[in-house]
């Protein structure tokens, strides 16, 4: 019955809001309380000017719903490529795990590191096998190392959090970045960049993306055998962006591992 209610609340956009069944099904969850805990409790009035924002956002919006389905920026797009122009900034590329090549039957056809985890033979150590020639996060990471930007593979609601909005939150440490998530987490992680003062560029995925809480939460365990693609146009916008920043000063060759965070060097 409260499922059908949140259901309707999202249906007709209450409060401007498509986020209701979400907030009501990840009440008891260990990333809701943690981010509720560490963020919210502890940073009281980046909360609120971080919800006054979001909700001025949302409501900013026509028609937020269907641009989920593609790219979304925060604030907008043109301060974000502003904010990334500027050398001294490194927007981290968060890259879904689901975007690594997998194959239940051909291991040879699957990721080397493994599915639901923050590895990659590639970042940890510059090596690939074959392939990895066809992998999203390969391509992706390669032309970040070049523009600076460090790289994350993100897997569950809890890590995110641990790995990043909290650094970002309590140290800054995080400031720009461009998300690859499915168009249903677009909508779930929103609240969570506004209050921690993160500005991001969103990119939702073409196909292979969980379209609702069930499957969005067996992901979030790591369950998820569909492969993520991004379509044409949000390949090139990512190009685009990461390209914006030129060539980084320092020329890096390889990536330094921190916690889960792999930086340019
Ligand atoms: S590039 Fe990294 S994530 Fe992609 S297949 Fe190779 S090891 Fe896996």
């Amino acid at each position: 019955m409260l499922d059908r209610l949140f259901e309707k609340l999202d249906r007709k956009s209450f409060l401007h809001l498509h986020i209701w069944k979400f907030v009501y099904r990840s009440f008891f969850k260990e990333y809701a309380r943690l981010f509720f805990l560490k963020a919210m409790l502890k940073h009281p009035s980046k909360t609120a000017a971080g919800l006054r924002d979001y909700h001025r956002f949302i409501k900013s919006k026509e028609n937020l719903f269907p641009q989920y389905k593609k790219f979304l920026a925060i604030p907008n797009e043109e301060t974000f490529e502003d904010q990334i122009g500027q050398q001294k900034t490194r927007p981290m590329l968060g890259l879904g795990f689901c975007l690594k090549p997998y194959d239940p039957q051909d291991n040879t056809r699957s990721c080397p590191s493994g599915r639901a985890n923050h590895d990659c033979l590639y970042l940890e150590n510059g090596e690939t096998q074959n392939v990895c020639q066809g992998c999203a996060i390969y391509r992706i990471a390669k032309k970040g190392m070049e523009s600076g930007c460090s790289v994350y593979i993100m897997t569950s609601a809890k890590d995110i959090a641990i790995d990043f909005l909290l650094p970002q939150i309590n140290k800054g440490l995080f400031p720009t970045s461009i998300l690859l998530l499915c168009p249903y987490s677009v909508q779930a992680i929103l609240p969570s960049l506004f209050i921690c003062g993160m500005d991001a560029f969103l990119l939702a995925y073409d196909s292979g993306y969980c379209k609702e809480y069930k499957e969005w939460r067996l992901a979030d365990l790591g369950d998820k055998e569909n492969r993520t693609t991004l379509s044409k146009e949000s390949s090139e916008k990512l190009f685009g962006l990461i390209s914006q920043r030129g060539v980084s000063d320092t020329s890096p060759q390889s990536f330094r591992r921190e916690g889960n965070i792999f930086y340019p060097e």
